[in-house]
């Protein structure tokens, strides 16, 4: 059985990657949009099918609890709207998968994991990864220890912004700078590779606030991540360089990933030597990472079973990231709260 998804905002994720991902899926289907742009929406509908009757803006989106065509709300919004539409969706009735980061401070991902809760409905949090072949490959080589005993992890992520007017660069609306956008895949590859939650963060910032791109977020982060096996973690966020790298070394071996979190594209080599052995995986648990994502959540809700990842996952990163700017700040370590 197919499950009718609606997408919330039309812009380069939800339309551009999300949408046109329906057609690889099992127990998935689009079957509403809302959108603040009625001519657009206009347009998507008649492409992809969708009935009339089935679209809403953010004014009448609660009305979505009267169409029964509607299972699944997917929030594909800036940050800072994420909370407000998981939980008027909850309150409507309906399961909520919504984009990472999962909101701007983990008090809103509390609010949004209590809304859900309140409402008996499923949340999941886009970490798409998690349904991607190359990452399920390595942290299946790392958990089996097939590298041996883990020392540390490494990873890199970020791009060179180029529109200083985007809303990823307004506190208000991303809620942070390169750590909540990119940073995040970094943290949370160290924690799913790893199979730990850090006790501690150490963090420092590099920020040229005469770069009009970084009048009100930051621009690169470095942060170690400190795990209770003594593997340590160490990361870089920015929106100043390409970057997209993830390394694992064991005390028999190392895995590199290298794009480590791409759409597509992603390399890995596993072994001793460097990138001596490079490695292609199994396929993943859909025909894409995406509709390996949204079919889990169908099928969460299919089965009444817990999405991988949930709300929780999203509040830990949330919570780890408020740490990390703390340390930042402050120039000190910050021991996490088990
Ligand atoms: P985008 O700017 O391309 O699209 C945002 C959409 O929200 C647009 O349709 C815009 O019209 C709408 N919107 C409504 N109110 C707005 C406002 N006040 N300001 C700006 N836009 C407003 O952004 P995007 O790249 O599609 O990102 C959307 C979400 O998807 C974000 O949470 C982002 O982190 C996430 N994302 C995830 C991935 C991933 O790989 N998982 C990749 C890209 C984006």
């Amino acid at each position: 059985r197919k499950l009718g998804y609606a997408i919330v905002g039309l812009g380069s994720y939800g339309l551009g990657i999300i949408i046109p991902q329906f057609k690889n899926c099992k127990n998935s289907k689009l079957v509403a949009l809302v959108s603040g742009d009625a001519a657009k929406a206009k347009r998507v509908a008649q492409e992809y099918g969708v009935p009339e009757k089935n679209l809403y803006n953010y004014q009448n989106y609660d009305e979505i609890r009267n169409n029964p065509d509607i299972d699944i709300v997917y929030v594909c919004l800036p940050v800072s709207m994420h909370a407000e539409y998981t939980i008027r969706a909850a309150k409507a009735g309906k399961h909520v998968l919504c984009e990472k980061p999962m909101a701007v401070s983990s008090a809103e991902c509390e609010s949004m994991i209590a809304a859900c809760r309140q409402a008996s409905k499923k949340l999941m949090i886009g970490y798409r990864c998690h349904f991607e072949p190359y990452n399920l490959e390595a942290r299946r080589i790392a958990r089996a220890g097939e590298i041996g005993k883990l020392r540390y992890f490494r990873s890199e992520h970020g791009f060179n912004f180029r529109d200083p007017n985007a809303w990823r660069l307004k506190k208000a609306l991303a809620g942070g700078g390169s750590m909540m956008d990119i940073g995040i895949y970094a943290l949370n590859a160290a924690r799913y590779m790893t199979g730990e939650e850090p006790t501690a963060v150490y963090a420092q910032e590099t920020t040229d606030r005469k770069d009009p791109r970084f009048r009100e977020v930051e621009d690169m982060i470095g942060f170690q991540l400190e795990f209770p096996s003594g593997v340590i973690g160490s990361c870089q966020s920015m929106y100043s360089a390409n970057q997209n790298h993830i390394l694992l070394v064991g005390d028999k071996g190392r895995i590199e990933m290298e794009p480590a979190t791409g759409y597509q594209g992603n390399r890995m080599w596993v072994g001793g030597n460097g990138r001596d052995k490079e490695v292609t995986p199994p396929p993943g648990p859909g025909a894409t990472q995406w509709a390996g994502q949204l079919d889990h959540m169908a099928q969460c809700v299919l089965q009444d079973r817990e999405p991988i990842v949930g709300g929780q996952e999203g509040l830990r990163d949330l919570r780890i990231i408020e740490a990390i700017y703390q340390s930042a700040r402050e120039q000190k370590r910050i021991v996490l709260k088990a």
